[in-house]
């Protein structure tokens, strides 16, 4: 299968590190007042060219995210300074590509950090795949106002939803998608057969682990960013079933080390 994926740099996420790793700063009876720490997280897309079509892998955060269009007390949090320096149509050029050579998008969920660039394909006929339980999770949250890591500007614009229904199953030959449920109801992860230079498999998991340690130590992600954990737990288990029979380089969602070291193995 003759399948190349290029890694899109879309800047850099802060928030504070409990958020990716729970209890990561907790006070002790020694340290009753630890100092909270900032962390940083990269925020990246994948495009990947098969022969069955072009797919772009999430489609990042909305340039004017830090210009009102994430509310205010929400950017305080999550705070992506350079989204407006790295825009979807930016990205895609600076690996050869323009929005037009997107013949289909998956959206592995729809938070604020993976779905601010679909109004670039509102009025196309791409086809959006996002799982069935995602794309309800996230109109509930705009209906509600209870989950504010859902902006209903990101998502609620005229797109050619192709919802994906149940466990996984087979987008096109060699790539799968599995339904890994926990950190958002939706989530799916990518399986892409032959994704990596040297022809190994690629298993993007994107943000059932924000980093190696959610992943490898199985330390869960804190306070919001856990939907449901027993869920989380049982997604985990199933990524690494998946990891013991195909032996992928398994992706993460936000991990600074492995980013840098990405275009080096793709
Ligand atoms: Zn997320």
């Amino acid at each position: 299968m003759d399948t190349t994926v290029h890694l899109l740099d879309r800047g850099t996420m802060e928030l504070d590190l409990n958020y990716p790793l729970e209890g990561a700063v907790t006070a002790t009876a020694s340290n009753p007042n630890p100092d909270a720490v900032r962390a940083e997280g990269p925020v990246f897309n994948l495009l990947v060219d098969h022969p069955a079509g072009t797919l772009l892998w999430d489609t990042g955060s909305h340039p004017r995210a830090g210009a009102g269009h994430w509310p205010a007390e929400v950017y305080d949090t999550f705070t992506h300074r350079d989204a407006d320096e790295h825009p979807l149509p930016a990205a895609l050029e600076e690996v050869g590509y323009d929005l037009a050579d997107v013949d289909h998008v998956v959206q592995s969920h729809l938070h604020l950090d993976h779905a601010g660039g679909l109004h670039n394909f509102a009025g196309t006929d791409v086809p959006v795949f996002v799982h069935e339980r995602e794309l309800k999770r996230a109109y509930f949250a705009a209906a509600t106002g209870r989950d504010a890591a859902y902006i209903r500007g990101d998502f609620d614009h005229d797109l050619n939803w192709a919802p994906l229904y149940g466990d996984g199953g087979l987008l096109f030959d060699g790539l799968e998608w599995l339904h890994l449920p926990g950190h958002t109801p939706g989530l799916v992860g990518l399986l892409v057969e032959g994704g990596t230079a040297d022809g190994r498999d690629l298993f993007v998991v994107g943000d059932q682990a924000y980093s190696a340690a959610n992943y490898e130590d199985g330390h869960p992600m804190g306070r919001d960013l856990l939907h449901s954990r027993p869920d989380w737990e049982a997604s985990l288990r199933r990524c690494r079933d998946v990891e013991r029979r195909r032996d992928p380089l398994v992706v993460y969602g936000h991990d600074p080390e492995q980013v840098d070291r990405l275009p080096d193995v793709l």
